[in-house]
């Protein structure tokens, strides 16, 4: 399929889903549709009866496409960022494509005793007494997440470490501190978003989950996210990206693209703590929180 063809389904998945803007460039999807309809071979060939023997082939990829139809990522740079001063220039990010998606919009994910937890408190304090996997016994604290309980944005980690277990709160050591700036880069604060973790007990040293202990614990996070409705998903790591999107694929596959977790864009980045360790990764997760800042401004606009 050329490049052109699979651009045009993109856009129309797009418009069916209800989306006015492509979430990276902010672009009206009715105007690229017509873009791209004038600039499809029987369109053009008025115009260019004679197309030289030597012009290029149509590419096959539809973000090349995108790109060589003028409607570039420059012109999501041009438009002012919600940025912070020290941030560094915004990237020519490509569009994101879809991804993987997990689940139906709009239905209640859990019936029987979920159900009946009603706010995000009444989750904590069921995760407080939860006996479901041997977690709870080795933990200091219960670590249930906190924040927002409004939050356009729900940010899922991977499980509570030693300085979350001493506090009974998410992400508040040094990868903390870090997702702390990361999200100050894109105009986010602690407090206007959900910060949270896929197990909500560390596990012994800090150990991998265990798929024991991410079935028991998953209903609290899926309850969660009923009762937060969030606008836009960040998953951050291998193992919350994994986990949401039930797939064994790399981080590097994950990446760069707008998945669905029951309907909500879900966009997946690299662990703060993978950062502390590798800084060269510094830029592709500054490109990944520019995609949903991109993502939350647009659901905010439509709403
Ligand atoms: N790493 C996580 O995945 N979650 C935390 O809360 C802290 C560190």
């Amino acid at each position: 399929m050329d490049g052109r063809e699979q651009l045009r389904q993109y856009l129309e998945q797009r418009k069916e889903a209800g989306e006015r803007e492509l979430v990276l460039d902010q672009l009206d999807v009715n105007e690229l549709l017509k873009l791209v309809g004038a600039a499809t071979p029987a369109a053009a060939a008025p115009r260019d009866p004679k197309p030289r023997a030597s012009a290029a082939p149509p590419s096959s990829d539809w973000r090349e496409v995108l790109r060589s139809s003028g409607a570039s990522p420059e012109k999501a740079a041009e438009r002012p960022e919600a940025l912070s001063p020290a941030a560094p220039a915004a990237p020519a990010a490509p569009v994101a494509p879809p991804g993987i998606s997990v689940g139906v919009s709009d239905r209640q994910l859990f019936g029987g005793p979920m159900a009946s937890l009603e706010t995000l408190d009444a989750v904590a304090r069921a995760v407080a007494s939860c006996t479901q996997c041997p977690l709870y016994s080795t933990a200091t604290n219960p670590v249930p997440g906190q924040g927002n309980p409004n939050a356009a944005l729900m940010i899922v980690g991977e499980a509570p470490g030693a300085t979350e277990d001493e506090q009974g709160l998410a992400f508040v050591g040094a990868a903390g501190q870090l997702l702390t700036k990361i999200l100050g880069a894109v105009d986010l604060k602690r407090d206007d978003v959900f910060i949270c973790n896929v197990l909500k007990h560390r596990p012994p040293g800090n150990r991998n989950p265990m798929p024991d202990e991410v079935t028991a614990c998953s209903p609290y996070l899926v309850r969660q996210f009923e009762l937060i409705r969030p606008r836009a998903i960040l998953a951050l790591g291998t193992f919350a990206a994994q986990t949401l999107l039930q797939t064994k694929l790399s981080i590097g596959k994950l990446r760069s693209q707008v998945h669905r977790y029951h309907g909500v864009p879900l966009i997946v980045t690299y662990h703060p703590a993978a950062l502390l360790r590798n800084p060269a990764w510094k830029r592709p997760t500054w490109e990944d929180v520019q995609l949903v800042r991109r993502i939350l401004d647009s659901a905010i606009a439509q709403s």
